[in-house]
């Protein structure tokens, strides 16, 4: 098919993810073809340095072969297998089995989904289970942060703190609530430790006003992701984890993105030695290879939940597709390149380097603020550095730092708001990090050659 089909048909009828529908059918679908390493290659032959792992998924990197092999092995073998009926496969055994042993505290029991969205759902499901089954059936809100995402189930969309996905769809519901981020950039803290005692303080006003007992659960990403990565200060997620205790609700930690050496450790959570109540995982699993997702339930909510559902009653949640076999074949060769491939410490050597030489670019006329956790960073435009004032929408930067940057070899995520994401595959050699970095200042340098945006910045 040539290229101006495929952008037809694509107008015509693929309705894509979180996209301003009219403005995609003007722009055209961009045709990706292949990928090798941290590098992906269009429709055209345009070679891109992949700056954003896919979507901030691709943690090993395109065309790993002994992962295509572990696919193809378990598809002739047994390409599906229901979790139904007491039914399982080896490969989502063992890898349930190695997950358990890895996840924080007691994380020990692991359900599987198809990505991160249903993670999400499934948490709010079992958590309403565990309250109503537990005698406590009072226990309904649940609360998040402004700009946080957890995905965009129905219900999950309602935590998710990002205008977008609330707009026209009637979310978020009245359980669920909203407080601010660690955003030490635009907070008026005047240091770290003040600024988690202000989040502190919020988290315990916000439970205080609708009652301990009717209050469930804390939602949390370790670093904030789609929200513009925003890196809290060290010590934020102990603190919230030590409050939630304090008053007698759940932490679940959704470590989607964080999960799987993005940040450096397996799990963000390592950090600061926080064992949450659940943990929500995704993207890096299956380092996008095939879809899956899973969440980890403490083993204390598991028996808890086991004990008080009478014998012969099915607790009813529950997906065709979880556990696929495939999916977990390749979860668990994803694993093995994590640890006996090396891949993790790649990730922790590249992701120095790489917050090393973002800091460098503080310099450039554009740049409010830089922020990074191992292979994880957030770079903030700005349009005066004193006054930190946003572009304004009308200068369209984010379009243009896309289109910029697509020019010179180099994909990122431009949010809507001036904010510059980062999140390269694990297998990123250190060379390649100086290379992304040289691109994207020449992006930023190209950025400031168009006169409005040159005028616009004091
Ligand atoms: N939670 C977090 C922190 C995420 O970043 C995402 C996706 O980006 C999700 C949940 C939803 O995952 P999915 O897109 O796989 O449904």
């Amino acid at each position: 098919m040539s290229l101006n089909s495929l952008i037809e048909s694509d107008r015509a009828h693929w309705i894509h993810p979180v996209a301003p529908w009219r403005d995609h059918e003007e722009r055209g679908v961009t045709v990706l073809r292949s990928g090798k390493g941290a590098y992906l290659t269009d429709i055209e032959g345009h070679e891109l340095l992949d700056g954003f792992a896919g979507l901030w998924c691709v943690n090993v990197g395109y065309g790993q072969e002994s992962i295509v092999a572990a696919a193809a092995e378990q598809m002739r073998r047994l390409p599906y297998a229901t979790g139904y009926f007491h039914f399982g496969s080896e490969p989502a055994i063992l890898l349930a089995q190695k997950l358990a042993e890895r996840a924080p505290g007691d994380l020990d029991h692991v359900y599987f989904t198809l990505g991160g969205s249903d993670a999400v759902d499934g948490v709010i499901r079992f958590i309403r289970y565990y309250y109503n089954a537990t005698g406590r059936p009072s226990k309904k809100h649940m609360i998040a942060l402004d700009r946080g995402y957890h995905g965009s189930s129905t219900t999950g969309s309602g935590l998710t703190g990002l205008p977008s996905f609330h707009l026209n769809f009637d979310v978020p519901g009245p359980t669920q609530h909203h407080i601010a981020p660690p955003y030490a950039y635009r907070s008026d803290a005047a240091n770290d430790a003040e600024l988690i005692a202000l989040c502190v303080a919020e988290l315990r006003a916000k439970v205080e006003a609708l009652g301990a007992e009717n209050v469930a659960a804390f939602f949390a990403e370790p670093v904030i992701g789609s929200g513009g990565v925003i890196v809290p200060p060290r010590g934020w997620l102990a603190a919230m984890q030590a409050t939630c205790r304090d008053l007698d609700i759940l932490l679940i930690v959704d470590e989607v993105i964080t999960g799987f050496g993005r940040t450096g450790p397996l799990f963000a959570c390592e950090h600061e030695g926080v064992e949450p109540d659940f943990m929500t995982v995704a993207k890096g699993l299956t380092a996008g290879y095939v879809p899956m997702g899973a969440l980890f339930m403490s083993d204390r909510i598991y028996q808890a939940i086991a004990d008080n559902t009478p014998s012969g009653v099915p607790i009813g949640h529950g997906q065709t597709y979880s556990g696929h076999p495939v999916s977990a074949a390749v979860g668990l060769e994803v694993l093995r390149l994590y640890e006996e491939g090396g891949l993790l410490a790649n990730g922790q050597k590249a992701g120095a380097h790489f917050g090393t030489r973002l800091q460098e670019l503080r310099d450039h006329p554009l740049v409010g603020d830089v922020r990074s956790l191992g292979l994880l960073a957030g770079v903030e435009l700005v349009t005066n550095k004193v006054t930190k004032a946003r572009p304004a929408k009308e200068l369209a930067l984010p379009d243009r730092m896309a289109r910029i940057g697509y020019k010179n070899g180099l994909i990122f995520r431009a949010f809507g708001d001036g904010i510059i994401g980062f999140a390269p595959p694990i297998c990123i050699t250190v060379d390649e990090v100086d290379l992304l970095v040289d691109r994207f200042r020449q992006t930023l340098d190209e950025l400031l050659t168009i006169k409005e945006i040159r005028d616009a910045v004091d």
